[in-house]
């Protein structure tokens, strides 16, 4: 399904399952050329309706220049191909350096999965099930952009603006005249954002309360996110976003107190999802417990917990 927006920008929404949601955004802003924003799975039922979306509106992606939000398969992964195929794609320098291979990624390695309190058994199906091998690309195809920089398509001024948190160098594009900002998943409507931790970056919250907050200096009146569409003014979102993550943080804390010292595994098998925990799939347990994580160094960081690691073992007390 092709939306417009405005004059020369463009939603064209990709049905495919991701978690909760069922349908992942790309944006076209038509030019010559034309930037494409996000790109989708490389899966070919999804890539042969994208291929009609712009065909429809009178371009192709050989004719698109490619700029990804963040690097998550569902908003990036037909992107990383085609760049190891040659595509120039711009990313959020920190992610860009991941991908070139300068800068290790986010890290979902054994020791991660022992660090939340996973035993091996769910570790070995982990890897078993879950982590794939990203295709091998060119070390050279990804460029980075800064927040600051500046890009013109289609007529329109766009500002990269750095909204780190969701990911690690999650980049937003700002339309300044229009008041149109093109966010991905880093507000999204009736779903809360994950947060995660990553190699590197031991209190990912407070950078993306900060990049929430970040938000309220621009004047935006029409969000584009990454899955979904704006339902309410983005600073009723953002206020929502956090009074969410403080009652998150609140529960963590009280279990923290009643359970003694805990891994993020034990709390999070303790604490409420939106499904109940024996139901959630290997990788939502996964997300489930690095969130709670990520919870828990933000607790430590304002003096509310203490940790400990012991045999590679993360725990926390409630001070
Ligand atoms: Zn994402």
């Amino acid at each position: 399904m092709t939306q417009k927006i405005t004059e020369n920008i463009y939603r064209i929404e990709l049905p495919v399952s991701v978690g909760l949601l069922d349908s992942v955004n790309v944006y076209l802003i038509l030019g010559e050329p034309s930037l494409l924003i996000d790109s989708g799975y490389d899966r070919e039922e999804l890539r042969t309706l994208l291929d009609k979306s712009l065909s429809e509106l009178g371009t192709s992606i050989e004719r698109c220049d490619i700029f990804l939000t963040h690097m998550h398969p569902d908003h990036a992964e037909l992107a990383i191909r085609l760049a190891s195929e040659g595509k120039t794609v711009r990313i959020g320098a920190d992610e860009a350096d991941m991908l070139n291979g300068r800068k290790k990624g986010p890290d979902a390695g054994p020791e991660r999965l022992r660090s939340l309190g996973f035993g091996e058994d769910f570790i070995g199906e982990f890897f078993r099930i879950v982590a794939k091998k990203r295709p091998p690309d060119d070390k050279s195809r990804f460029l980075g952009v800064k927040d600051g920089d500046r890009l013109l398509y289609g007529g329109h001024e766009l500002l990269c603006v750095g909204i780190a948190g969701h990911s690690p160098g999650q980049t937003g594009l700002y339309i300044a005249e229009k008041g149109i900002f093109i966010g991905g998943d880093h507000i999204l409507y009736g779903v809360a954002p994950s947060v995660n931790a990553w190699d590197g970056e031991q209190n990912p919250l407070s950078l993306y309360t900060k990049n929430l907050l970040k938000l309220k200096e621009l004047e935006i009146n029409t969000l584009l996110p990454g899955h979904r569409t704006m339902t309410c003014p983005v600073n009723e979102r953002i206020d929502q976003l956090i009074s969410r993550r403080g009652k998150k943080l609140d529960e963590t804390l009280m279990s923290l107190k009643r359970g003694g010292c805990m891994s993020p595994f034990e709390i999070s098998s303790v604490i409420t999802w939106n499904t109940r925990w024996d139901r959630l799939t290997t990788f939502q347990k996964f997300s489930a417990a690095g969130e709670v994580a990520v919870n828990l160094e933000y607790l430590v960081s304002l003096g509310a917990a203490e940790k400990t690691v012991e045999g590679g073992v993360a725990r926390y007390l409630a001070t």
